[in-house]
């Protein structure tokens, strides 16, 4: 047993053995290096690093608020991701419903939560949202469930919730699609450490990890329509270490996979 084991040792030593993986590692050292000294952003970039139970440094245009996009599914998945989870619920995308156009025009197919999450497909998260609002609708009723509702979103929410004591219509507005959700890479980095947020940090590693070979990373990527430009759209990313969180927001024209590589390369990651 003994020998083996230096046998083995000596073969590690001599190059011969395929070394174990040593990004994870490094990369989250480098990473806690770079938010303290301050990260290396482009034109336009805003940026926020927050502790889980601490404070949140804020660079670039990291306070300028714009629409959320798809970060409202992270919401959704502290509000409702536990019920939905549970009921292993499935939602095949066409790419169309009604005049909801998908993110990918061929449509998802067939995705379970975690995909939904993964590939951003608003269509599913369309689907079951007024799943659950019809049924808050029958349990609580049209007032209690629009309170509800209403707190969940409140940060988001400024001042732009239509006046009125029902629950209709929830549409696209409340995954992100036009001006309704708002937020900065500040509030949102800020939202998702407070401890009220309670099962979102677990919920959202159990659902986005992948990346590297260490699986407190997570990273969620979307994209927000632009205020008063009709059309057009720019990207924001949301990952973790398991310690804290990172909000990046990136200037129009950067696709998803741009603004994916964008945050890696801002936290001295590895791509891949
Ligand atoms: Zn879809």
């Amino acid at each position: 047993m003994r020998i083996q084991f230096l046998g083995f040792l000596l073969l590690s030593l001599s190059g011969l053995m395929p070394a174990p993986a040593q990004a994870p590692t490094q990369a989250l050292a480098k990473a806690a290096e770079t938010a303290v000294k301050g990260p290396a952003l482009e034109p336009g970039e805003g940026f926020a690093v927050a502790e889980v139970n601490g404070g949140v440094q804020v660079f670039g245009e990291g306070r300028k608020q714009g629409p959320m996009g798809s970060l409202a599914k992270l919401i959704w998945m502290e509000f409702e991701g536990r019920d939905w989870g549970a009921q292993a619920l499935l939602f095949k995308c066409t790419g169309k419903v009604k005049d909801h156009p998908c993110g990918l025009p061929k449509g998802h197919g067939r995705v379970d939560l975690p995909k939904a999450l993964q590939l951003d497909c608003d269509n599913a998260f369309l689907a079951w949202l007024q799943m659950s609002a019809a049924m808050w609708r029958d349990v609580y009723g049209d007032g209690p469930g629009r309170t509800r509702l209403v707190e969940a979103f409140g940060p988001f929410l400024g001042k732009r919730l239509p006046a009125g004591n029902d629950l209709q219509p929830l549409d696209g507005a409340w995954i992100g699609q036009g001006e309704l959700l708002q937020t900065s890479p500040e509030a949102f980095a800020r939202w998702l450490v407070d401890p009220a947020q309670e099962n979102l940090l677990d919920h959202a590693k159990r659902n986005l990890n992948g990346f590297f070979s260490d699986s407190s990373w997570w990273f969620q990527v979307g994209t927000a329509p632009i205020l008063g430009e009709v059309g057009s759209a720019r990207s924001w990313v949301v990952g973790s270490d398991g310690r804290r969180v990172f909000v990046l927001s990136l200037p129009p024209g950067k696709n998803r996979t741009e603004g994916l590589a964008r945050m890696k390369a801002i936290l001295g990651l590895p791509a891949k």
